[in-house]
């Protein structure tokens, strides 16, 4: 179909699409504009905080700026697979309400493309350029990119958002066509990109010039960018089959790990849907539980977008009534949680795996954000807040849906009288101490028995594997059953207030 360009000149803002391949926004500016330029802010007002709260050596920033290499590199392959030398990433270090109309203006466009971004501030930021631009005689346009229902697109009977997960997915399910899985055919309009004109241009900042200090992310198994995410996409295609056996275990390696590249969009979402569906359509049970999780990331988006006061509100209001912990124990407690020796096992393992790689299992999230809360009695918004520092994926929708759901005061959440067993949970799903062992390995002489609790263990059976409890490693800071009742007392105000706790 031929293609008769709206715009001279337009420029395309990156954000969480750091990718070529299948991205929206991309797609469009290249087919509305005659020429395109391509930009990136390191966005002071995100990063500033960080530092200010001394969080330098912050692995989303590294894996952010590994990525701009990636993506700088595949836009001149498409410029030059056009004839096109000299394209590539402008990135800029500055307020990115500011910083994009100004380069706007320097460049002369009269329009401006970028992916939709739900999470508030991304709002209010976009909604500045939006009227900046206008005053300047460019407008802004914004696209659905990083799910695949967005906003109000699945709707109750009645019209409202769901706020119940099985009837969302099914209806998810339901309105789906091969239309929403669809690929943007980017590289066929390459031709629009432009080169950079050499007073834009400028080499892109080091993580020091950013005011951020490496991180040990090159030591991890994880890898950075479009090219690094199919990668780790051909790997778990290979183990797709088994996803639903083994999900739910630590010590195996069961998920994609794919989350960070979902958040930062270095993989489309529409293309690991479209297999994972194709998959659920033939009836491959591992493929059907990984689409299943996708669709909950798509649920907790809409929440998020329809119901903005979660960020700092329990979704339910009368579980702000709740009363948590506060004071010097209760900071002792936190700061225990935190560093990882609580004297349980599971959750130290999980917290440390959290803290050493800015990644946790699915099970353990739930896990330690279930101990924090209930164990604990920390307010649920501590964790969130911790997690949001230092998870590489970290998602502000999936964050704060995962934190509300463990504390029981999410929209579709555990409810409150139910409380994992941290040791349970431990013989459960990491039944030989594989997982404990890797990160807790203190405790590595113990038998798979002895591990999951050596508060139980004989004096002989400690002394045997080396085990000093209160000096190689904690005793717990809390007896389980005891705090399990403090709990139910302390969620009381609940039920006081005419709820039970049940999801809707
Ligand atoms: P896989 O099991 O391979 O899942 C595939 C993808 O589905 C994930 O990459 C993710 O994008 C999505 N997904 C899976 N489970 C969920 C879920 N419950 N809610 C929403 N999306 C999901 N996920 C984040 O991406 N960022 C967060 O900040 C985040 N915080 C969480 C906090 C808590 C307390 C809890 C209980 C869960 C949180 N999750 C979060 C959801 C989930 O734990 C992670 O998405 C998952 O562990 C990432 O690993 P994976 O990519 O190997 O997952």
């Amino acid at each position: 179909m031929p293609n008769t360009p709206r715009y001279d000149s337009g420029l395309m803002w990156f954000r969480r699409d750091l990718r070529v391949d299948d991205n929206a926004a991309l797609y469009h500016a290249l087919r509305q504009c005659r020429k395109v330029w391509c930009a990136f802010v390191f966005d002071t007002a995100i990063l500033e905080p960080l530092r200010q709260r001394g969080l330098l050596a912050d692995r989303r920033v590294d894996f952010i700026h590994e990525s701009l290499v990636d993506l700088d590199e595949l836009l001149r392959a498409l410029g030059r697979a056009h004839g096109t030398e000299g394209v590539g990433l402008i990135v800029r270090h500055a307020a990115a309400a500011e910083a994009i109309p100004r380069l706007a203006a320097e460049l002369g466009v009269q329009a401006v493309f970028a992916n939709h971004d739900d999470d508030p501030y991304a709002l209010q930021r976009d909604a500045r350029v939006l009227g900046t631009l206008a005053h300047q005689g460019a407008v802004l346009h914004t696209y659905k990119d990083h799910v695949i229902f967005e906003r109000r697109e699945v709707l109750t009977a009645n019209g409202r958002p769901f706020t119940v997960f099985t009837p969302y997915k099914n209806a998810w399910l339901r309105q789906l066509t091969p239309f929403h899985l669809k690929a943007y055919q980017v590289e066929r309009y390459g031709a629009a990109l432009a080169p950079v004109p050499a007073p834009v241009a400028q080499p892109l900042p080091t993580l020091a010039a950013l005011g951020f200090a490496p991180t040990n992310l090159r030591q991890l198994p994880m890898r950075t960018g479009t090219r690094g995410a199919r990668a780790m996409w051909e790997d778990f295609v290979g183990r797709i089959e088994r996803y639903h056996l083994a999900r739910d275990y630590p010590g195996v390696k069961g998920p994609s790990y794919l989350s960070a590249h979902l958040r930062f969009g270095t993989i489309s979402i529409r293309t690991v849907a479209a297999a994972a569906h194709a998959l659920h359509a033939q009836g491959q049970a591992g493929g059907s539980a990984w689409l299943n999780e996708l669709i909950w990331r798509d649920f907790y988006h809409q929440i998020l977008a329809n119901f903005p006061h979660v960020v700092g509100h329990a979704f339910k209001p009368e579980y702000d009534r709740i009363r948590w912990e506060r004071g010097r124990h209760a900071e002792e407690l936190w700061a225990a949680w935190c560093e990882g020796r609580t004297g349980y096992p599971l959750v130290d393992a999980a917290m440390r795996q959290l803290n050493q790689t800015g990644y946790m299992h699915n099970r353990l999230r739930m896990v330690v954000a279930s101990f924090l809360t209930k164990d604990l009695g920390l307010d649920w918004r501590r964790g969130e807040q911790y997690f949001a520092e230092h998870l590489l994926d970290f998602d502000l929708a999936a964050n704060n849906g995962g934190w509300q759901w463990a504390a029981s005061s999410g929209c579709d959440a555990q409810p409150y009288f139910r409380i994992f067993n941290p040791v349970a949970q431990s013989r459960k799903f990491d039944p030989q101490g594989k997982f404990i062992r890797r990160y807790v390995p203190e405790l590595a002489a113990l038998d798979d028995e002895a591990i999951h609790a050596p508060w139980q263990c004989s004096a002989g059976v400690l002394a045997a594997a080396g085990v000093q409890l209160g000096q190689t490693y904690p005793t717990p800071i809390v007896d389980h059953t005891e705090a399990r009742q403090r709990t139910l007392q302390r969620y009381a105000v609940v039920k006081a207030a005419g709820h039970d706790g049940h999801p809707g």
